[in-house]
């Protein structure tokens, strides 16, 4: 088979929706994982949304979301000239022909259709015209639709769908104003970027239909078809911003991994039998256009939580904490200073655990990235009592000796607590808190670990 070629074609909305973001990572998948080419079209012709800042948008979703292009972001508007070539090379083949009816007839048509109880379709009193009847008056260009037979969508999703021919009009390909329409655009930019294979929405799928009528009458080769369900909520409406956010960069803020939603979004109404955690590897090498479900895929922000949790967990401790403080800078606006940096990398294998985006983490990492003095939330304060403070009076000499090994530090922890006559808890609470100022941390012998000795013993001694 010829190579892969796909591509996503947002509309510049402002936001990129993340049903837009799963079709972008379904067709990077295929064809990614087939050696094949993935290509960005912005569908930019509505002028009024089409802003740069827009497209800045959908640039920095797939960036985040780690979607390497080919070649260069493709403007359907730029091509226009192109689209009016295509509409008149139709005409000039007798594929499509200039019709005169203005708004009004149309109108006319359309109610006496109504009261007849016939078609409302449009049927053009021009598809037939000499061209030496043509008056000189503004026209638009209208494709000669086959009136009989049917139309077939195969599709490798939805299976094969026919639509009787009669059901479709002679639709519009150039307005009056010399404009392409949207449909025209798809297809001929999708046949000029050797798209194989149009992995898109199911709110497409009565488009596809028309957009076979535009192939066959150029005699180009239609494109593989999968028509994907789209996302539903958890209440099996359809997913907005009522069921969480829709918005890509909402996600990103608020600290999911984009390998974490990624795995997400590749399971979200495609499967590889019970696998819910994967790698991208695994992902580039199991997708396939086969398992993708026929019924809308419905969000399940635990599930997302909890595969998110996974690949943090799982992190390589250096791409961690490059995405750790990139996250830091982008969202939290900070930034470290070379000894955080390094103490961070060193503490990361314990706090990476039981976080589910990178915000948790951050706070998990608050030891870390906080400073003497220390401040004391609330509930820390509340283990800094008298019996406490006497305890981390009692530890500290013990600490200024010990070789600051997990298993001497807790020997030396366990001494204290058994000659306070307390379990090793109640010991544990003041410790973590004078050590963070938080109640939630790694485990006290970790974060002791991280510090290392001059730090821990002066927090323990500033409190
Ligand atoms: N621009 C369309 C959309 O944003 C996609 C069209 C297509 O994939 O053919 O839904």
């Amino acid at each position: 088979m010829s190579q892969v070629v796909t591509r996503i074609a947002p509309s510049p909305t402002g936001f990129m929706h993340i049903g837009t973001a799963r079709t972008a990572l379904f067709n990077w998948l295929y064809a990614r994982g087939r050696n094949g080419k993935f290509y960005i079209r912005i569908e930019d012709t509505d002028r009024k949304r089409s802003t740069a800042e827009a497209n800045e948008v959908i640039i920095n979703g797939l960036n985040w979301l780690g979607l390497d292009y080919d070649g260069d972001i493709v403007s359907q508007f730029e091509r226009a000239p192109r689209h009016v070539e295509i509409a008149e090379k139709l005409l000039k083949n007798g594929k499509a022909y200039k019709c005169f009816a203005s708004s009004e007839e149309i109108q006319i048509f359309k109610e006496s259709a109504l009261k007849s109880g016939a078609s409302t379709l449009f049927k053009s009193p021009w598809r037939n015209a000499d061209p030496s009847n043509h008056p000189d008056s503004p026209y638009v260009i209208r494709i000669k639709a086959p009136e009989t037979g049917e139309t077939i969508i195969q599709d490798e999703v939805q299976g094969k769908i026919s639509i009787k021919n009669n059901q479709l009009d002679d639709m519009v390909l150039l307005r009056s104003d010399g404009s392409p329409v949207y449909m025209l655009a798809v297809v001929v930019d999708d046949h000029d970027m050797g798209i194989t294979h149009v992995i898109r929405g199911d709110d497409h799928l009565n488009n596809a239909a028309r957009q076979n009528l535009i192939y066959e009458a150029l005699e180009w080769n239609i494109p593989v078809y999968a028509h994907i369900p789209l996302i539903h909520g958890e209440d099996g409406k359809k997913m907005s911003k009522r069921h969480g956010a829709t918005s890509i960069e909402e996600y990103e803020l608020s600290g999911y991994p984009a390998r974490g939603l990624r795995n997400y979004l590749a399971r979200l109404g495609w499967s590889h039998g019970d696998e819910e955690y994967f790698t991208d590897q695994q992902a580039l090498e199991w997708f396939n256009l086969i398992d993708i479900g026929k019924s809308a895929a419905r969000f399940d922000l635990k599930k997302l939580q909890f595969l998110s949790g996974q690949h943090l967990k799982n992190s390589d401790d250096a791409a961690l904490l490059h995405e750790t403080l990139q996250f830091l800078t982008k969202v939290k606006k900070q930034s470290l200073s070379e000894d955080k940096i390094q103490l961070l990398n060193k503490g990361l294998y314990c706090i990476k655990d039981r976080v589910k985006t990178l915000s948790e983490l951050i706070e998990k990492a608050s030891f870390i990235l906080n400073s003497r003095p220390i401040e004391m939330s609330s509930d820390a304060r509340l283990s800094l009592d008298e019996t406490g403070l006497a305890m981390l009076e009692a530890l500290t000499p013990h600490l200024q000796n010990a070789t600051w090994t997990r298993k001497e530090l807790e020997q030396i922890c366990n001494n204290i607590a058994e000659s306070f006559g307390v379990k090793f808890g109640k010991l544990a609470s003041p410790i973590r808190s004078a050590l963070s100022g938080q109640t939630k941390t790694p485990s006290v012998f970790d974060m002791m670990l991280v510090l290392g000795r001059n730090e821990t013993i002066a927090r323990l001694t500033n409190v």
